[in-house]
């Protein structure tokens, strides 16, 4: 079980962000974690992240429903998984907490990357509970959390921008 291992966390955690990375040349970030040397330039747009055109967005408001959902869970000493927490934003969870929360017209794949996103930059973290059988994965809020009471506070996200760097589209987020 990674959680178990030494730096196993911090790994995982590397291999999330590497999967949601949207601005970092792919080959730059092997080249980092190889110890070896690479231009950038050389990568000539080839990899993914080169290709395409990155933007960011704000969301701060989004970031605010998701934590009062786990804040409002564990008021109730619910424990909730990430899918049960995916779930109950979309408006689909049990009806008790249904009732407290502003639920998201979010897509299902912009709700995960939105608690993705809220995961890696530490407004959110897991936590675990072992059986002889399996392992639990809940989600908790992070030690940024409390950020989110100052009303100034903002949290973007990168996100990669519809289409490539040739032909630029629409930003997803930007209608809601
Ligand atoms: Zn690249």
């Amino acid at each position: 079980m990674v959680v178990m291992e030494n730096a196993g966390y911090q790994k995982l955690l590397q291999m999330v962000a590497y999967c949601q990375n949207v601005d970092r040349c792919r080959r730059s970030l092997m080249a980092v974690h190889f110890d070896e040397v690479w231009d950038n330039e050389r990568c000539n747009q080839m990899c993914d992240t080169c290709c395409h055109e990155e933007g960011f967005v704000d969301i701060t408001q989004h970031a605010r429903q998701v934590v009062l959902i786990v804040e409002q869970a564990g008021s109730m000493n619910e424990k909730v998984t990430p899918l049960k927490l995916v779930e109950t934003w979309m408006g689909r969870g049990p009806a008790k907490l249904r009732k407290m929360i502003q639920t998201t017209a979010l897509s299902r794949l912009q709700a995960e990357s939105v608690i993705v996103s809220l995961l890696l930059q530490g407004y959110l973290r897991e936590d675990y509970s072992f059986t002889p059988y399996t392992t639990y994965f809940y989600m908790k809020l992070g030690r940024k959390a409390p950020l989110l009471k100052e009303k100034t506070h903002t949290i973007n996200m990168n996100i990669r921008v519809r289409g490539t760097v040739s032909n630029r589209g629409a930003n997803p987020f930007k209608t809601l």
